[in-house]
This record gives C-alpha cells, structure tokens and sequence, in this order.
C-alpha cells in the first residue's frame, strides 16, 4: 500500500488497565469517519452516541480492539492524509515476550495515562519495555474531565517515572496531549477550547516519527508478530515489513526460528482499515498487513523473497534501544 512512508505511522498504544486505551481508539476511530456519525445515530434512534456502545456489541468492539490492529486515515493541517496504524499492547507482564513483539512493529509510543490515578504498575511495565525499543512516548493525559483529575501532578508523575527508567532527554522532553476519550476531545493545554481529537491527531503525525527500517529496495523481510485463525482461510499471519514488498499470489520463503526455510505461497494480503481488514495487491517495507495462504506459519517466523531467503534477527529488547543480533 502506502509507497509513501513519510504519510504512515505505527503508534503502539499502552496503557494500564481503565485508564482509556479502548475508548480512546474507538474515539480516533469515529471521528475519522471510520463509524457512521452521533448524529446519524441519534436520528436512526439510538439511545448511545457510539454506534458500538451496548451489550454484546461493546464486547465485541472491546474484543476486536484489544486483539487486532487497526487503522485510522486522517487528514493533517498540513493538508496532507496520513495513515495511522494503531496498534495495541498487552499490558500484563505474563504475556512471555507478546508485549516486546509488538512493539517492534512501532515507531512511536502513545502513553494513556489516567488523569486520577496517575501512572500505575503496568504502565511503568510497558514504558519501560517501549523505552528499551527505542520507542518515544506521545502522552495522553486521559479522563481530564473527571471532577477530582490531578492532571499537572500526573505529567510530573510521568516525568519522574521516566527519569527513573533511565529515559533518555528525548524522551524526557515528551509531548503532552490532555483528552478526555469519554466526552471525544484532546487538547495541547487544559486552557484550550475542547472540540474534537485533532489535537491528538496532529501529535500523533508530529511526534511519532514515519516507519523507521523501511527500505523498500532491500530483500523482503516480515516479521510475524501475531497469528489469526479464520475457519475459511485458516492462519493468516500478521506482522511488519522491515524490508522490501510483498505482493499478493507472490511465492516467498518461511523462515522458521530455528532457521528452517519452506517455499510457499502467499493468497491474499490484507492491510488494516478501521477495525477491518481490505484485500491490496502489494504492501511495501514500514507497513503493517496481514498474509493469507502460508501454513506452516508460526510467531516469530520471517516471510523473506524465496530467492533469498534471509531471517530478521531474534529482536532482544532488554537493552536501552532496540537490539537486532
Ligand atoms: P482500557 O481498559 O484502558 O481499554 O479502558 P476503557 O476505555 O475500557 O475505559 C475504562 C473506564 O474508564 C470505562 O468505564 C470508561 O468509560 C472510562 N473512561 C475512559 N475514558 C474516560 C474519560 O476520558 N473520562 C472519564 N470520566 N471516564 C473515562
């Protein structure tokens, strides 16, 4: 897809648990027009404003969200559109090495933290493992409209917790984003009218920096991140293009963990959009996507060109920056 990667960005959303990380993507989601309007549902007569707001729907969402990646489109005051890939990270520590995968697939951490309760153990756990991927945190300072939020001591809060995780000063230097996910708006200062999440959306763009390890000319590389089960089409692999293209019907090699290469080839190649999923024909090294047609697949494993089949690297991230050895 995006040939131009200067207009993409892969923004891992960690958070602790409640602090807003599911309504806040929901928020982005809808107001990039990716949901049908309030006001449409308003007039269809939907008692919620969020066309996902009840019962077994609100699970569902809050299941997709929580499991998938997903993907905003959104027009900058730059005049140009920017993809944003958003991708979410398990907060718990017993997930065995899910959290530092993910990450991988990010250029730039979006910190939700909530504006009460401060910063909270798994949010100095995820930080620390974004920091050690050499990932630069976005803060949302979340639930500003709470009566009883502490919004100014919690920045210092933040600050202090990456001061104590060893952040470096361009991480310290963080940018500040104050939301409220449950009212749908964001703002640079608390002073600022409160209209919609463009704020956020601008820090986003401005301060995650666009797909670094992005060549589109050198071998292809993906590294498989996480798998999907579909009765249909059975596993569908997802991860990142460090290098080069993947194109759909192309034949590649699986490179398994311990380096066993099968040549196999690829059905149908899926990029994110919303919380769905759009066939595309070609998706290039920076991007996100997900690959249809190749079993044995596993996590972990490298899709590389078949003619020269060259695994990534075992990604260790309990270093200062992101380690490829
Ligand atoms: P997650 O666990 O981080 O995904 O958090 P959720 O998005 O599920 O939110 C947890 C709870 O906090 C829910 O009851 C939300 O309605 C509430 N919440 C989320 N954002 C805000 C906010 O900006 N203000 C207030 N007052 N409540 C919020």
């Amino acid at each position: 897809m995006y040939a131009d990667t200067s207009l993409l960005r892969n923004v891992a959303i960690i958070a602790h648990v409640d602090h807003g990380k599911t309504s806040l993507v929901d928020k982005l989601m809808y107001q990039s027009g990716l949901y049908r309007s309030e006001e449409l549902d308003r007039r269809a007569g939907g008692q919620h404003g969020l066309v996902l707001d009840t019962g077994d729907l609100e699970r569902e969402r809050g299941i997709t969200i929580l499991s998938k990646n997903c993907a905003v489109t959104y027009e900058a005051a730059d005049g140009d559109t920017y993809r944003i890939n958003l991708i979410d990270t398990p907060g718990h520590a017993d997930f065995g090495g899910e959290v530092e995968r993910v990450l991988t697939m990010a250029d730039g951490a979006l910190l939700v933290v909530d504006a009460f309760e401060g910063p909270m153990p798994q949010t100095r756990f995820v930080l620390q493992k974004a920091l050690a991927c050499g990932l630069r945190p976005l803060v949302v300072i979340n639930k500003v409209d709470r009566p009883d939020s502490r919004p100014d001591e919690v920045v210092t809060e933040v600050f202090d917790l990456l001061s104590d995780l060893g952040a470096d000063d361009e991480a310290l230097d963080f940018q500040t984003v104050y939301a409220s996910a449950k009212e749908g708006w964001a703002a640079n200062s608390l002073d600022d009218e409160r209209v919609d999440m463009r704020p956020l959306f601008e820090a986003m763009v401005e301060w995650v920096p666009p797909p670094r390890f992005a060549d589109p000319t050198a071998n292809t590389q993906l590294l498989v991140t996480s798998i999907d089960y579909s009765d249909y089409v059975g596993r569908i692999a997802i991860g990142r293009i460090f290098g080069g293209k993947l194109e759909a019907r192309q034949r590649v090699a699986v490179i398994d963990r311990q380096g066993n290469v099968s040549n196999q080839q690829i059905l149908q190649l899926l990029a994110f959009e919303g919380l769905e999923r759009k066939e595309v024909k070609k998706v290039e090294a920076g991007d996100l996507c997900a690959v249809v047609g190749l079993d044995p697949i596993n996590i972990g494993d490298t899709i590389a060109d078949a003619g020269k089949p060259e695994a990534l690297p075992t990604v260790t991230v309990d270093e200062p920056t992101l380690h490829m050895t």
